[in-house]
């Protein structure tokens, strides 16, 4: 940690920091400026408490933190891709994978459809939501368990893996036996208590980015996930809420780039939920890819008109074809393998 003093901070107050940054269990190194004094703390901030504290004193400009808040996460503690498999499917290190699937599952002849249409068309991972976070508590929650099953036996049917979104611990030990990846939503991101539960399920994470955090805040939430014992985690930007209304949220395809950079883990992208419109999908799956990610993750329904969420940014299944013949050319200029070219 790097503490500011204030401008022409007397010396005994210098002098008093040092001494409790020394009792905090830290080694104080002075630096004097013309006009700020600097204290840098050495120290392991794992293993002693926050020098946050001494924010409170009003003699103190700022503590500026040098080590990262996530560190089994970073490049720094592992070089290499980290590969994720979804059921087989590699994620990461190089490979490029469509997920794709309604929003929520709604029965079992739209999800077999939805396999059948989205497999001849190349993708390999399905998604569908059996629990869904609703904004509004009228709005359809999901078939529950119900649909659970529907996507055991349409995996099964098709094999195809299949991610679906952990909403609430007491939902954890059914979808660890039945899913190939878990999903925590946006929504989720900063659960904590539901990470942890998620990470000891011994089944992949696709952690999306909640809509108000930062990449830090979203990569100490996978550091959350592989500090409690889950190694398997695919990032996943979803689009953030700005001032901006013209697009759902605001994809931040700089923040992949970050991730990308700053992490070993693989980096996907769900456009949909971005774009909330289905002829903005296309473009930002497209700069997604450009961008560097992974994997992408989109949503697509036999009858879009007929969805029971989120149908206005839902590719027509029967078109997802189109959308992949726009897709795998990009990938593979990007240097990509995709699994039917393995
Ligand atoms: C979803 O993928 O169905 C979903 C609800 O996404 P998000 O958590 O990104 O809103
Ligand atoms: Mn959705």
């Amino acid at each position: 940690m790097i503490i500011v003093f204030k401008p022409n901070s007397p010396e005994e107050k210098v002098l008093e920091i040092s001494k409790i940054i020394t009792d905090l269990g830290y080694e104080p190194r002075i630096i004097r400026g013309v006009e700020h004094t600097v204290i840098a703390a050495v120290g392991d901030e794992q293993m002693h408490r926050s020098l946050d504290i001494l924010r409170m004193f009003p003699f103190i400009e700022n503590v500026i933190p040098v080590q990262k808040r996530y560190k089994l996460t970073s490049r720094e503690y592992h070089a290499e891709d980290t590969v994720v498999s979804i059921g087989g499917e590699k994620i990461g290190g190089g490979n490029f994978s469509v997920i794709a699937g309604p929003c929520c599952v709604e029965s079992l002849e739209q999800m077999r459809t939805a396999a059948a249409d989205l497999k001849k068309a190349g993708v390999k991972v399905l998604r569908g939501g059996a629990y869904k976070p609703r904004t509004s508590p009228y709005d359809f929650q999901g078939l529950g368990e119900e649909g659970l099953e529907i996507l055991k036996q349409v995996s099964t049917e098709f094999s195809m893996p299949f991610v679906t979104e952990l909403l609430g611990v007491s939902h954890a030990a059914k979808l660890s036996k039945m899913a190939d990846c878990i999903q925590i939503g946006a929504r989720n991101c900063q659960n904590y208590h539901l990470l942890e539960v998620v990470a000891s399920c011994g089944k992949p994470v696709l952690l999306k980015r909640g809509m108000a955090t930062t990449v830090e805040e979203w990569l100490s939430a996978a550091e959350y996930l592989i500090v409690h014992g889950c190694r398997d985690v695919i990032l996943c930007e979803r689009g953030i809420r700005t001032f901006e209304p013209s697009t759902r949220n605001t994809l931040d395809l700089g923040a992949v780039a970050v991730a990308k950079r700053e992490t070993h883990l693989p980096v996907a992208v769900d456009p949909s939920h971005a774009a909330g419109k289905l002829d903005l999908v296309l473009p930002l799956a497209m700069a997604s890819v450009a961008a560097g990610a992974d994997a992408i993750i989109v949503e697509s329904h036999p009858n879009p008109v007929s969805a029971a969420s989120d149908a206005a940014q839902q590719i027509p299944s029967a078109k997802f074809a189109d959308f992949m013949s726009e897709i795998v050319p990009l990938a593979k200029l990007m240097k990509k393998k995709l699994s039917e070219t393995k």
